[in-house]
């Protein structure tokens, strides 16, 4: 019932020896530029938590909603939540209105942009009105993080990653000149954006993880089976179609879930996305956030051992 076999003994003992070889040093721009038009915007600075940057968007600006325009916006798992959430959809009839198929070019999985106007995408985005962005509270979090960009970084031999901020100036964006100067900090939380950060982090370490094998050819040396793109499409896109999968599939007969973890999952959105981006790192990455069931395990370490000719 697994995308790709949850567990593979050979691979276990040969993982630590391949990794040293094979993974790389991976940045991950997870919101580059978003709703950038200009050639190089990023100026290189990196900035935490503490440092303060100039800037304040507000209706006076003379580029009021330039920026919402032909705009290159993932949606990661949340966004397309909240944004289901705030027009009363269902996700399926959300994502068929508003966005358009993509792949993760460095992650080469699939995932969804918001559509744009014109036939080009060039036009105004689908949420922009006269008075500003109509779904301002359930905004997308690439939106609230303008004009900042966040870049995600993992080092080699290390599983931490450390994510930061760089400015993004582009040169019709007047916000820049306004005497308003705040932390990155402030700045998030005025934005909003923790529960996008909570949320979105294990879709953004998949990508990062994947990203980063890319060179060797895949995790191990190998790709995500198409049914595992799939599967990944739906945990980052579809809460309903996933919610169906964990409890009308053999999904529970083969993952131990704690009766109450269980009983989350049932009504909260939120937990199901998180449940299904663990399934995906135990999937795609053979990682242990999920536990399996015992004979589940015995089956699966006795079909290898015979795939592998041991005893
Ligand atoms: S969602 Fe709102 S803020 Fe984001 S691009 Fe569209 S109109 Fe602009
Ligand atoms: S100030 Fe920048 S972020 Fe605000 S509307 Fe203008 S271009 Fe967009």
């Amino acid at each position: 019932m697994t995308a790709d076999e949850p567990l593979d003994g050979q691979e276990d003992q040969d993982e630590a020896a391949y990794r040293s070889t094979h993974e790389r040093d991976q940045k991950l721009n997870v919101f580059e530029s978003v709703r950038v038009q200009s050639a190089n915007p990023v100026e290189p600075v990196k900035l935490g938590p503490g440092d303060s940057f100039r800037f304040r968007c507000h209706r006076g600006v003379s580029c009021w909603n330039t920026c919402c325009h032909g705009a290159d916006l993932t949606l990661p798992p949340y966004d397309i939540l909240r944004l289901s959430r705030h027009f009363g959809l269902r996700p399926a009839e959300f994502l068929e209105r508003y966005t358009v198929p993509a792949e993760h070019e460095d992650a080469r999985m699939p995932i969804v942009k918001l559509k744009m106007g014109g036939d080009d995408g060039g036009g105004a985005c689908p949420f922009l009105a006269e008075e500003g962005c109509t779904v301002y509270a359930d905004r997308p979090a690439a939106c609230r993080y303008y004009p900042l960009g966040l870049i995600s970084v993992k080092l080699k031999d290390s599983e931490a990653k450390e994510d930061f901020n760089f400015l993004v100036r582009e040169d019709h964006c007047r916000g820049h000149e306004e005497a308003q100067t705040q932390t990155v900090a402030e700045f998030c939380k005025e934005q909003g954006v923790e529960p996008y950060e909570q949320i979105n982090r294990g879709w953004i370490d998949i990508l990062m993880k994947l990203a980063s094998w890319r060179p060797a050819g895949g995790f191990m040396g190998k790709n995500p089976s198409p049914q595992a793109r799939q599967m990944f499409f739906m945990v980052s896109t579809d809460v309903d179609r996933l919610r169906t999968f964990v409890f009308e599939s053999r999904f529970l007969q083969v993952y131990a879930i704690p009766e109450e973890a269980l009983e989350l999952v049932r009504t909260s959105d939120e937990a199901l996305i998180r449940l299904g981006l663990d399934w995906m790192k135990n999937v795609l990455f053979n990682e242990p956030t999920l536990e399996m069931r015992e004979d589940v395990l015995q089956g699966a370490i006795a079909r290898a051992r015979s795939e592998t000719g041991g005893a």
